[in-house]
């Protein structure tokens, strides 16, 4: 808590892998959290996020602020993915220690990697970083839902990738507070601006929120400070009652999420444990029943309690 970057390391080492005491440990943590402000950047590679992001880090230093990222993008320079000039880039900022850059290896995490990415900004957050970053590629549903738990959600696009349907499909309009089209640098930034004010004009519903559309560039800097304000003014937006709309309807979805978890798992554990669940593998193996049949089947049956089935054991 006191920010110490080698007690960070170990700390997500432990939840990552789901340790035993991984839970313990967020349990500990859990009333420390909720203070930093958190911002999901997506986008699709090659867009400019990282370029971004470490503008924008290097902005909010020099505004005093301590800054956090978890980098779940695989093609992302924080995790590897790019040239070398990215990295050395980025060992900059890893050396300062307000700063501490995380990125997620593309593994199955038990649990998924919405899951882990929550916890890992957890720990960032209880580490006393003012504000942690979250890093995706938009592409698929879990990415989508990896920034969704974010406060502001960013939406990074490059001219030309206005053409590109592709950036639509992927459900980004309607999660973005902010559009930034990045390399402002190049031909096409107007024309890519344009086109996603119309796409907004189309998709987004109509709340007290509409999302600015700005230009950047990554390598200039412009439009960072601008970006920075925006940011504010949505979180000014969200203090209006949103920001406590959304954190209920997120801790509800993840309290869902924790019982499905555990229900399930404690379930099985009952099932298996009792002589029914070979016989009606075989039964559907035989075509004498089918899955969901069984399922009821099973369900029809009182459960055995956590304790009791531990004393059998
Ligand atoms: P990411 O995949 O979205 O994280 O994109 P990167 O940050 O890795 O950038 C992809 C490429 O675009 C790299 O070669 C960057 O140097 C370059 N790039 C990033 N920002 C800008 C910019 O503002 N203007 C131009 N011209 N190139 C940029």
């Amino acid at each position: 808590m006191k920010g110490d970057k080698r007690s960070i390391a170990r700390t997500i080492s432990i939840i990552e892998n789901n340790e035993e005491e991984a839970q313990k440990l967020m349990a500990l943590l859990y009333p420390k959290t909720g203070k930093a402000y958190t911002i999901g950047i997506t986008g699709p590679p090659g867009a400019g996020k990282s370029t971004l992001i470490e503008k924008l880090v290097k902005e909010l230093r020099n505004r005093g602020k301590t800054v956090g990222v978890v980098a779940v993008d695989p093609t992302s320079p924080f995790t590897g993915g790019a040239f070398l000039g990215d990295r050395v880039r980025m060992q900059d900022l890893s050396v300062d220690q307000g700063v501490y850059i995380r990125s997620m290896a593309t593994r199955n995490y038990p649990g998924g990697l919405a899951r882990a990415t929550k916890d890992v900004s957890r720990v960032l957050d209880a580490s006393g970083k003012d504000v942690v970053i979250v890093e995706t590629v938009g592409a698929g549903q879990s990415e989508v839902e990896v920034v969704k738990v974010a406060n502001t959600v960013i939406v990074v696009l490059a001219p030309g990738l206005g053409d590109d349907i592709q950036a639509i499909k992927a459900g980004q309009m309607e999660i973005g507070d902010i559009f930034v089209v990045n390399k402002a640098d190049r031909e096409n930034a107007n024309k890519a601006v344009n086109y996603i004010e119309a796409m907004l004009e189309l998709a987004t519903e109509k709340t007290g929120w509409r999302p600015p559309v700005l230009k950047t560039s990554a390598f200039t800097g412009e439009g960072v400070a601008q970006l920075l304000e925006y940011i504010d003014q949505h979180k000014a937006y969200l203090k209006t009652g949103v920001l406590d709309e959304r954190r209920k309807e997120s801790v509800e979805n993840e309290l869902i999420e924790a019982l499905k978890e555990k229900i399930t798992e404690s379930i099985l554990n009952d099932f298996r444990s009792r002589g029914e669940w070979e016989k009606l593998t075989q039964k559907i193996l035989a075509r004498q029943t089918d899955p969901y049949t069984a399922a009821d089947e099973l369900l029809a049956k009182p459960l055995k309690s956590k304790t009791k089935r531990k004393r059998e054991q």
